[in-house]
């Protein structure tokens, strides 16, 4: 079964494809292997394509830290946006990730401290994180796990590494949901994926499965046929879509949610609030909107984690409940998320509210409408 599929690009790919990789077809380009194949790292490369892109983009980066690399396809879509649009800072570095500022560690959810054996997070009594590799075919800026990833490039975690985890899920019977992240597991051969979701499945108290990914937004060509065929034999699975602007909704992208869709996979969303990139109602209001047309479902919008250098990218926490506010009854009730902060330290996902609720007393709730009119429930004892 052929890797590469018929799938739809922007009219302008074919132009950016000639300029910039001139001995590439249009099959090469809907390879995922050839995307990786031909990642860039280097800023160099990057100003090549997108010219002068913002003043304060590092040349080298510090030993040790999170690299720089997207696949030619996002380059082609930064190509396509303005100049300076806020996509460019979600994966180029720039100077200021350098400065670490007050309350910033490198692993500020203490994951490491939950971890009871290695690439596996027990934080919740019924459910874990399984941290399948450290490789990502984009590095996001403000990665939570930027501690961890894509050091020295290295590639997946191997599969003896990856027994130990299986073996501590089917140890543990109170284990019901999986989540597989990393890194991004999207990234991994459909060979060794299915060996994970296999083995997982064959343990009969894990009741689903779930898979985080960014390979829908910054390497859509990976959500082959072949890919969708292999993980619908392994439902009930889900997947966590990350997306961080409704810029990212590109004919590409739109297609491989579609797919995913169409194997019967919910999808749900997750965005990390960022300060002059997706901060606005607008920008939120679009971007699930436009998620819920492709069937994506948005689940949670993360306060930024202070991760060392993150500074320019997080928002007052006053922010994320303001974005709330501007959606709740201005549009579908599926359009709007759980809004939460990751508890620095390990205590899990926090939700914060707008205060619809006023009080309760004397059996009569007072609340608040997404108006600011205000409501008397009758209560009982
Ligand atoms: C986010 C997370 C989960 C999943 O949380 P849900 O609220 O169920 O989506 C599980 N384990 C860890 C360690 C997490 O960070």
């Amino acid at each position: 079964m052929s890797i590469v599929p018929n799938f739809p690009y922007d009219e302008s790919v074919t132009r950016f494809i000639n300029q910039f990789y001139p001995t590439a077809t249009i099959r090469d380009w809907n390879n995922w292997i050839w995307q990786l194949k031909n990642s860039i790292h280097t800023t160099q490369q990057l100003t090549d394509i997108l010219g002068k892109t913002e003043g304060e983009l590092i040349s080298s980066l510090p030993e040790n830290h999170l690299p720089f690399q997207i696949t030619p396809y996002f380059a082609s879509l930064l190509s396509r946006l303005p100049g300076r649009h806020p996509l460019y800072r979600t994966v180029i570095p720039t100077k200021e990730e350098l400065i670490v500022s007050p309350g910033e560690v490198a692993d500020p959810l203490n994951e490491t401290g939950d971890s009871p054996t290695r690439l596996i997070v027990h934080r919740y009594p019924d459910r874990v994180l399984f941290l399948v590799t450290g490789f990502c075919s984009a590095y996001c800026r403000y990665c939570t796990r930027s501690h961890m990833v894509g050091k020295q490039h290295k590639s997946h975690a191997s599969t003896r590494e990856w027994d130990m985890g299986i073996e501590y899920i089917a140890q543990n019977k109170q284990i019901r949901d999986v989540l597989i992240s990393g890194g991004d597991p999207l990234t991994l051969p459909d060979f060794r994926l299915e060996y994970l979701l296999s083995k997982l499945r064959a343990i009969p108290h894990v009741e689903i499965i779930r898979i985080g990914t960014k390979v829908p937004v910054v390497l859509p060509m990976r959500v082959t046929n072949s890919l969708t065929r292999m993980l619908k034999k392994y439902h009930p699975l889900m997947m966590s879509v990350h997306f961080a602007h409704p810029d990212e909704l590109s004919v590409e992208t739109q297609e491989a949610c579609n797919r995913l869709a169409d194997a019967g996979i919910p999808l749900g969303s997750q965005t990390v609030l960022l300060k002059g990139i997706n901060d606005e109602v607008e920008t939120f209001k679009k971007l699930n909107q436009g998620l819920l047309k492709v069937r994506v479902r948005p689940y949670y919008i993360y306060q930024c984690d202070p991760i060392p250098g993150s500074l320019h990218f997080r928002t007052p926490v006053s922010k994320g409940l303001e974005i709330i506010q501007g959606l709740r009854g201005y549009t579908s009730g599926y359009a709007v998320p759980h809004f939460v902060i990751d508890a620095p330290g390990g205590g899990g996902k926090i939700p914060l509210l707008p205060n619809y609720l006023q009080s309760i007393e004397n059996g009569e709730v007072i609340l608040k409408n997404y108006e600011g009119n205000t409501y008397t429930y009758p209560d009982i004892a």
